[in-house]
């Protein structure tokens, strides 16, 4: 069984419209796949009729951004109810937090670079969310970077010049909204110390005792040396581990596949879950 419980699509960052990424998962041999767009839920129907036709599983998700002590963090959540407020609501004030961010973003960028903010729009397309990989492509669009990765080296840095944070909630509390909507809370990349900071031992202490069900170990933002501590973590705290790709289709190098979680793994998250996982 081949399970990749962590991608992205044009609904938030990715590269592909929710049907290319469940067929592009059919194609690199997953079994299951599960969506986890930024703070929506919005490619699930499309990404549930593309799995019903090409026969791959679907785990439906989101990754949900929250902050841990100033720290930013991202929260995978499984099978939740997406009707339920108490993260539905979350996820609506990040969004609209994240679009008034990017255009503070985008002003201070244009005194020093040319980009406009229609240049993100026309990038953003049917996107709900509206993150700095817009502002990248839209950059690269204008021939200020050859690609996303050179425009977060500088231009777009978490500590750099340019940055602006956007609402995100505090990670226990974005743990309690996800089991309150049903769903799994999975600690998304929690030791990816090339993007930034990452948080300190005792916050897994804190989000375990708020809920958390496990903990992302395979990414490949993990050294070896990272993957053993986090092992012990999981361990010592009685966490699931999952491993995934984090593909975002072009926008990065990651591949589906590239990490994969256990099957057992998965069996838990689902008895967790409220929503389904769909099936051909
Ligand atoms: P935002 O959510 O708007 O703060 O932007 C952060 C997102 O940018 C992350 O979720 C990643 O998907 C993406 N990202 C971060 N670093 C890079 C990079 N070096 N190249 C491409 N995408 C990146
Ligand atoms: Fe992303
Ligand atoms: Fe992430
Ligand atoms: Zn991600």
């Amino acid at each position: 069984m081949r399970i990749d419980l962590h991608t992205h699509s044009r609904a938030s960052d990715g590269t592909q419209t929710p049907a290319e990424l469940v067929t592009a998962a059919r194609a690199a041999g997953l079994d299951v796949v599960a969506l986890t767009d930024h703070d929506t839920t919005a490619g699930w129907d499309e990404a549930a009729n593309a799995a019903r036709e090409v026969g791959t599983a679907l785990v439906r998700g989101t990754e949900v951004s929250a902050r841990a002590g100033g720290v930013s963090v991202h929260l995978l959540s499984y099978l939740q109810d997406p009707e339920h407020p108490a993260l539905a609501d979350e996820l609506a004030r990040a969004r609209e937090s994240r679009v008034h961010r990017a255009r503070r973003i985008v002003e201070r960028l244009a005194r020093d670079v040319p980009i406009t903010w229609q240049d993100v729009l026309d990038q953003a397309r049917d996107a709900v969310v509206v993150g700095r990989p817009h502002i990248a492509d839209a950059l690269v669009a204008r021939g200020v970077v050859p690609d996303r990765d050179a425009a977060f080296a500088h231009l777009l840095a978490s500590d750099g010049p340019y940055h602006v944070d956007h609402y995100a909630p505090e990670a226990p509390v974005a743990v309690a909204a996800i089991r309150a909507s049903g769903g799994v809370p999975v600690f998304a990349h929690p030791a990816a110390d090339a993007r930034g900071r990452i948080v300190p031992d005792r916050v897994f202490d804190e989000l375990a005792e708020a809920g958390l069900a496990g903990l992302e170990v395979h990414h490949r933002d993990h050294s070896p040396a990272q993957r053993e501590r986090l092992l012990e973590i999981a361990d010592r705290l009685d966490l699931l581990v999952t491993g995934s790709s984090d593909y975002h289709g072009a926008g990065k190098v990651n591949l589906l596949g590239e990490n994969l979680t256990a099957p057992d793994v998965l069996d838990e998250i689902v008895r967790q879950g409220t929503t389904e996982v769909v099936t051909a």
